[in-house]
C-alpha cells in the first residue's frame, strides 16, 4: 500500500511515498519512510496500518522529507524497531548493513532484504520483498534522482545501478516502487536510462572544464542552463559530485 505525502516540491515530485506491506496472514505490517511530519500524512498511514502490528520501520536514508516524522515516533509507535543504516535514526535495533534481513511477520516470506544502494546518499539503501524493489530516492518514478554532494558519491551511485541491473537481470526483483512518483514497471530501460544519463553528464561536464570553466557555478551555468530556477540549487550539488567524482572539484566549492 502507497501513501502519499502532501509535500510536492521540484524535489519530492508529487510527495513523498510511504509504504506499507503486510504480513502473509495479515495480522503484521512494516512502514518504509514515515515521511515528513504532517499530520494528516500520519494518519493517512496509521489507518492503512489499522488493527495490525506494526513490527518495523525503515528508512531508506536520511533527508528530511523520509524521516522527519521520526522525530515524532515515540508518540505513534512507541516500541517498534526502527531500522537505518545510520545510528541516529536507529532505535531498538543496531543500524542495518547490505544483506540484513528484517522480519516483520512469522511467514518465512515476511522478510524485507536490504540492499546496500549508496550514491544519492552514503546512507541509502533499498529493499526487496517478493520480487519487488523499494529504492528510496535511487531510483524514481518519474526524472531522474540528484546525486547530493558531500552526502552522496557518483562513483558509489554508478556501482548501485551496475548492482540493480544485474539484480534485476538475475530476476531477483521485477519492478520497482520509487520514494517519489508513480511504479516502475519497465527496471530495466529505465535503470539503463539512468546509467547513460549520468555518464552523458560526466562528459558535458568534462566538455565544460575543456572549455575553461572553473568553479561548480560555472560549469553549472553550462552543463544545467536549462534547469528551473528553484532547482538550480540541486544542480549545483549534482555538479559537486560530478566534480568530486572526476577529481576536479575547487577548494572554494566544498
Ligand atoms: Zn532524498
Amino acid at each position: 500500500m502507497r501513501i502519499r505525502a502532501n509535500n510536492p516540491s521540484p524535489m519530492t515530485l508529487t510527495g513523498t511515498n510511504t509504504y506499507v506491506i503486510t504480513s502473509a496472514d495479515d495480522t503484521s505490517a512494516v512502514l518504509i519512510d514515515p515521511g515528513p511530519e504532517l499530520a494528516e500524512h500520519r494518519e493517512n498511514f496509521l489507518a492503512q496500518i489499522g488493527e495490525r502490528k506494526l513490527s518495523a520501520i525503515i528508512l531508506t536514508h536520511q533527508h528530511a522529507d523520509h524521516s522527519e516524522m521520526l522525530g515524532s515516533v515515540e508518540a505513534w509507535a512507541p516500541d517498534v524497531p526502527v531500522y537505518a543504516v545510520l545510528e541516529k535514526f536507529s532505535r531498538l535495533s543496531s543500524p542495518v548493513a547490505d544483506g540484513d534481513m528484517i522480519v516483520f511477520g512469522t511467514d518465512t516470506a515476511d522478510m524485507m532484504e536490504v540492499v546496500s544502494t549508496p550514491g544519492h546518499t552514503m546512507d541509502s539503501i533499498s529493499l526487496i520483498h517478493d520480487h519487488v524493489l523499494y529504492s528510496g530516492d535511487t531510483v524514481l518514478g518519474e526524472g531522474t534522482t540528484i546525486v547530493t554532494h558531500p552526502e552522496g558519491s557518483l562513483s558509489d551511485y554508478l556501482e548501485s545501478l551496475d548492482r540493480l541491473i544485474r539484480f534485476h537481470g538475475d530476476g531477483v526483483f521485477v519492478s520497482i516502487e520509487p520514494a517519489h512518483g508513480p511504479t516502475i514497471e519497465s527496471p530495466a530501460e529505465v535503470l539503463a536510462y539512468y546509467r547513460s544519463h549520468r555518464l552523458e553528464r560526466i562528459d558535458q561536464v568534462k566538455a565544460a572544464l575543456a572549455q575553461g570553466a572553473r568553479t561548480a557555478s560555472a560549469v553549472c551555468d553550462i552543463v544545467y542552463h536549462d534547469v528551473d530556477p528553484s532547482v538550480r540549487g540541486a544542480a549545483e550539488q549534482i555538479v559537486r559530485a560530478q566534480l568530486n567524482y572526476l577529481g576536479a572539484l575547487m577548494p572554494e566549492d566544498g
